[in-house]
């Protein structure tokens, strides 16, 4: 990781403009670029940026030049019928993509960043919704609300929540939305197990190994209704499927890269089990969300704990990846 001048970006095209970024933010999703998993050298990083609009391409509508905007992580093309309906994973014009994840599509942990599609991947910033909880909307947010989205919470119900980072913290929250008797909240970091606890959750240490065993006694033996894996690891994937009830869903937030999956099918048939796991159509959340935060319901911006300028980036990302001085969320500043 390292800080570097590069040229000013330029418009990708008619539909497109160019953000002057003024808060991003470094997500866990991040740290697979950053250990060389998936992508390689020499790639603009970040996805998750807000900022001023200072160039707008002639096709460029519902923004303009001057707005303080947010800009969706994962973008489509903007034209075709699903980008229309505000669900880009979907798109049918290239697919969906997520900035600063190639080396083409460069990312906003910058001064400057090129916007495709702009219409549909902007929106601009309410007056009551600050530059904090707008970075938030940007992925992990509706990442987390997808989460709890996908899991099929009744009223009543139990629900799971394994990993308590940002995006766990926001799938607990956002799953509370929805009436759940019962939140069990998984992960083996202390400090993490007590900020679920003050949100009303039961905390479940994983740190042994036993989190099923755990999540089976809390529930008399039968399983949760929900459970909602905000990890990406093989093993809490895991053992998400074998904590759910028959009937449950496994709704799956975090990334994992395994082709080669080994999902257990003779549970999954006699229990007659459902599993989604879903990138998040971030512009299809916002309608939801913004008023949430907008009336104080929630106040996502309580997981940064750490605010650095865009030029200590490395620092960022090292406290960040090594888990130092109990980061949650790394906020940047690139004007300072
Ligand atoms: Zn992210
Ligand atoms: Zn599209």
């Amino acid at each position: 990781m390292s800080v570097e001048n590069v040229p000013d970006p330029t418009l990708l095209g008619a539909d497109s403009a160019i953000i002057a970024v003024e808060r991003t933010a470094i997500c866990g999703s991040d740290l697979h670029l950053y250990h060389g998993e998936i992508g390689g050298q020499g790639i603009h990083l970040g996805h998750e940026f807000v900022g001023t609009i200072v160039e707008t391409g002639p096709d460029v509508r519902r923004v303009k030049k001057g707005d303080r905007v947010l800009v969706s992580a994962v973008v489509g093309c903007g034209h075709c019928d699903p980008c229309l309906a505000r669900d880009p994973v979907l798109c049918t014009g290239g697919g969906p993509r997520v900035f600063g994840t190639t080396l083409e599509f460069h990312g906003g942990q910058a001064e400057f960043c090129a916007v495709p599609a702009a219409d549909s991947c902007c929106l601009a910033i309410p007056d009551n919704v600050s530059l904090e909880q707008s970075v938030l909307l940007t992925d992990i947010l509706p990442t987390g609300y997808t989460g709890a989205m996908n899991a099929n919470i009744k009223p009543g119900s139990t629900v799971a929540v394994f990993g308590l980072g940002p995006v766990g913290v926001f799938a607990l929250q956002t799953a509370m939305l929805y009436g759940p008797s019962r939140i069990l909240a998984i992960d083996r970091v202390p400090e993490r197990l007590a900020r679920a606890a003050a949100l009303g959750a039961e905390p479940i240490d994983a740190s042994d190994g036993q989190a099923v065993a755990r999540i089976l006694d809390a529930t008399k033996g039968r399983g949760v209704d929900s459970a909602i894996e905000a990890v990406g690891a093989d093993a809490t994937i895991t053992d998400a499927i074998l904590s759910v009830a028959a009937g449950g869903t496994i709704s799956v937030i975090g990334v994992n890269m395994n082709m080669e999956f080994p999902y257990p099918m003779p549970l999954a048939f006699m229990k007659r089990l459902t599993l989604k796991a879903a990138l998040v159509s971030v512009p299809a959340t916002w309608d939801h969300l913004v008023p949430l935060i907008a009336n104080g319901k929630l106040q996502p911006e309580e997981v940064f704990t750490h605010r650095l300028p865009l030029s200590q980036a490395a620092d960022g990302y090292r406290i960040f990846d090594k888990r130092e001085d109990g980061v949650l969320k790394v906020l940047l500043d690139p004007s300072e």
